[in-house]
Parts: C-alpha cells; sequence; structure tokens
C-alpha cells in the first residue's frame, strides 16, 4: 500500500532531534563540556564537522595541560574524547549551518546532512581559524617548525633562530613573548610599519634579540623531513627575493573566531569575539560560549575546559530555572 502525505521531498529528508544541550564542536571546550552534561544527566549530543580534538589535532607536542609533561596534540585529543564517551557523550559528525532561537526559546540547528536538532541551549566551542599564508609548505611543516600559537609551542624553539610574521598586536607581543626562549626572532611585516599599539611597538624596539624585516613577504617555506630550515621572501617594494635560514616560523595575520553560524545578533567586542557573563552565557539567552571563539585575555586548551566547565554546569541550572518558569505559566494557565 502507498502512503500518500503532502510533504516535499525536502521535508521528508529533514529528521528533527530534540535535546537539552547541544554542544556545537568537539575541540577541548566541546569535549569537556560533553563530559559535564553527561555527568549532569542531561540529554546531550555534539556535533562536529571533522574528528574530535579540535585545534589539539593541528598541535604536535602539548606541554602546558596540568598532569600531561609531554603529549602528542592527537594523544590528548582521543583521551579527551574517550574520556567524554565514558560519560555517555554522543558525538556525531555533522556540518552545522546556522543556529537559530525560536520566540519560544528553543534553538533551531540545521545541519548539511539535513537533520534538524533542536534544544533549549546551546553550548557554542567552534573555536576560531587562524589565518594562514597560504604558501607552500606552510602546511607541510605545520607543527614542524610552523606554528600559530606562541604560548603553547615556544618553549620548542630554545635557543634556536626563528621568525615571526605580521604586523598587528598579536605579532608584536608574541615575537617579544617569543624571545624568552629564541636566541634571536625576526619579525617580518609586509609594510614599512606596525599596526600595533605603540606601547607594544616600543617593548619590541628595545628587546635585542629582535630584528624586524620590513617590506618582505614569504613566499614559501623549505626544510627538510626533519622540519623547517628556510623561509624564501619577496621584497614588497623590489620584489627581489631573498633566503631566512630559520627552524620556527610563527604566524600571526589575523584569526577568525567562528561565530558565523549564529543567526541572532550577539554580543561581540571589534574583532568578533564573542561576550559572555560569568556563566559563559551570551547575549542570547540559553545560548552559552566557550573557549576560543570568546572574548578573554588568553586562549589555552586550559582555558578552554575551564570555560566548558562553567558552561555545562550553568546550562544544567538555566534548564532548571527555565523548567520552572515554564511551569509556573502552566499553572497561571490552568
Ligand atoms: P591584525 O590586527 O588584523 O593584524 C594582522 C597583521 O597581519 C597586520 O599587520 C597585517 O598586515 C598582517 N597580514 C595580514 N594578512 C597578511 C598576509 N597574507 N601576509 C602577511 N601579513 C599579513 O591581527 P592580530 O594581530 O591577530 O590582532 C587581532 C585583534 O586582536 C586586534 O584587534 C588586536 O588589537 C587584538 N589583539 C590585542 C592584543 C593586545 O592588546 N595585547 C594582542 C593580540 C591581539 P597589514 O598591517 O599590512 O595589514
Amino acid at each position: 500500500m502507498t502512503v500518500k502525505h503532502n510533504l516535499t521531498v525536502g521535508e521528508r529528508m529533514r529528521r528533527t532531534e530534540e535535546f537539552e544541550v547541544i554542544i556545537v564542536g568537539a575541540g577541548p571546550a566541546g569535549l569537556c563540556a560533553a563530559l559535564y552534561a553527561g555527568r549532569g544527566l542531561l540529554k546531550a549530543v555534539v556535533l562536529e564537522r571533522g574528528v574530535p580534538g579540535g585545534e589539539m589535532l593541528n598541535t604536535e607536542w602539548i606541554d602546558d595541560y596540568p598532569g600531561f609533561e609531554h603529549v602528542l596534540g592527537r594523544d590528548l585529543a582521543a583521551r579527551m574524547t574517550e574520556h567524554a564517551r565514558k560519560f555517555a557523550a554522543d558525538i556525531r559528525q555533522e556540518n552545522v549551518e546556522s543556529i537559530a532561537r525560536r520566540d519560544d526559546g528553543i534553538f533551531e540547528i540545521a545541519t548539511t546532512g539535513g537533520t534538524s536538532y533542536e534544544a533549549p541551549a546551546v553550548i557554542l566551542t567552534a573555536g576560531g581559524t587562524p589565518t594562514k599564508l597560504d604558501v607552500p609548505g606552510e602546511t607541510e611543516y605545520a607543527g614542524r617548525g610552523v606554528s600559530y600559537c606562541a604560548v603553547c609551542d615556544g618553549a620548542f624553539f630554545k635557543g634556536e633562530i626563528i621568525a615571526v610574521v605580521g604586523g598587528g598586536d598579536a605579532a608584536v607581543e608574541e615575537a617579544d613573548y617569543l624571545t624568552r626562549y629564541a636566541e634571536k626572532v625576526y619579525v617580518i611585516h609586509r609594510r614599512d610599519q606596525f599596526r600595533a599599539s605603540r606601547l607594544l611597538q616600543e617593548r619590541l624596539f628595545a628587546n635585542p634579540k629582535i630584528e624586524v624585516i620590513w617590506n618582505k613577504q614569504v613566499r614559501e617555506m623549505k626544510g627538510t623531513p626533519a622540519g623547517l630550515e628556510t623561509l624564501e621572501l619577496e621584497d614588497t617594494v623590489t620584489g627581489q627575493a631573498s633566503t631566512l635560514p630559520v627552524t620556527g616560523c610563527f604566524v600571526f595575520i589575523g584569526f577568525r573566531p567562528n561565530t558565523g553560524l549564529v543567526r541572532q545578533h550577539f554580543e561581540h567586542d571589534a574583532s568578533g569575539y564573542i561576550i559572555t557573563d560569568d556563566r559563559m552565557m551570551t547575549s542570547i539567552p540559553g545560548l552559552f560560549a566557550a573557549g576560543d571563539l570568546r572574548v578573554q585575555l588568553t586562549r589555552q586548551i586550559t582555558t578552554a575546559v575551564g570555560d566548558a566547565t562553567t558552561a555545562a554546569i550553568a546550562v544544567e541550572k538555566y534548564l532548571a530555572d527555565r523548567r520552572s518558569a515554564l511551569d509556573a505559566k502552566a499553572q497561571v494557565g490552568v
């Protein structure tokens, strides 16, 4: 017998699943939020477009996660995933397209796979993406000389000669920071002046371990299977090519928080980082944010899991308050 209905093919293919909380992104923040949601016995799902682990998967060695003196990024990612699953985390490979809050306070999350996820609370842990130079060798030497995080990787370059690329606050500040490890730090900038704040510039110019290379663009990164050896440079004024021998290259040419999925306006700073309260709730009620996409002083694995712990526990309280409010409304209606 043929069942007849009025749904379009698209509507028939789109499934809706309901949860108490949806966690978007499975980096350290997302995995930790899942662990705490599991401990809180919340009906939760984690949506991750790739493999769980986030930026940990782009980091060779991690030396600053308490309890792990020296651990491979991918190993820590696997351990965090396993730990979250011990608390029944439901981690699904889904590419989130949009997050929208309805008037009844329920969030609708659309995915490219066709499943629609609904919940009264969402924890956004989608991280951010460092801007890449997009030159030959950059991907090849990522984690073997090329880095996007001075605090994470600086200690691996003790006594070495390295370069920083960029001319903004991040490049200038991190170049100064890296001199505590490196013997010499070249700062390569494509123009003849920095856009970084004057205070940071003054500190940089006063640092004898730093040499600025003006008007140069990195065109290629070269090395051996053991790691990076040289940067191939081009003068942005004369076009002249040159080679700079370095064993490390830190790229700081911008960082974009992955917040474009949220359809409603939320409070953010001038660079697009989400502003939250001390419970990690954004200006959209029920939308929490944790990790790299949140406004904060530093972006570490430790801070990401701290944010996520707060967010997941705050979600429990938010859901309880919401239930009480709905019950009270229902009683008034009786
Ligand atoms: P940014 O201010 O956007 O600076 C990016 C820098 O990278 C610029 O100097 C830019 O050159 C250069 N650049 C961009 N694309 C490039 C490319 N393809 N090749 C070579 N160079 C390229 O980014 P940011 O330094 O990451 O800072 C982002 C935000 O965070 C800013 O608002 C900053 O104030 C804030 N921040 C603040 C602090 C602090 O206050 N301590 C620390 C870090 C970041 P041009 O100058 O030629 O455009």
